[in-house]
């Protein structure tokens, strides 16, 4: 328990927007609506805009819940104390890459709302320090 490294992030309940602790939830998405959206999907999905949306209706969405607020039994579930630093995230960003599945979900949303907190989301993983998180764009 001692080393663990420094939280990055705290994880927010969709459904109550209590904080949720280490043994309680999880970051969570349905698979099996993943894996019917994926192998349904149209060729094009149309490009995010980045600052101007925080949902995608067509994707399956990535959510924070306390396991009594929510989980549903197809779930790919990453515990909260999991996913709790920015490597843990960018690790488990390297092993769903790896996942057909994951892209007809929101994956890249739920990764730029953490880090845009602009954006302003009230639930997932927030960041614990956002004022480290000034970044100038890509290619800008
Ligand atoms: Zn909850």
């Amino acid at each position: 328990m001692s080393d663990q490294p420094a939280p990055d992030l705290m994880a927010i309940c969709d459904i109550c927007m209590q904080p949720v602790g280490d043994g309680d939830g999880h970051v969570w998405a349905d698979q099996e609506d993943a894996n019917t959206a994926f192998y349904n999907a149209d060729d094009g999905h149309s490009p995010l805009d980045f600052l101007g949306l925080t949902t995608r209706a067509d994707l399956v969405a990535w959510r924070t819940t306390h396991t009594i607020c929510g989980l549903s039994d197809y779930a790919y579930k990453i515990e909260v104390e999991r996913i709790r630093t920015w490597s843990a995230f960018l690790h488990w960003s390297a092993h769903l890459a790896d996942k057909k599945w994951n892209a007809a979900t929101d994956w890249q949303l739920f990764i730029l709302r953490a880090l845009e907190p602009k954006l302003g989301a009230v639930s997932g993983l927030r960041p614990v320090r956002p004022q480290d998180l000034d970044f100038d764009g890509i290619g800008a």
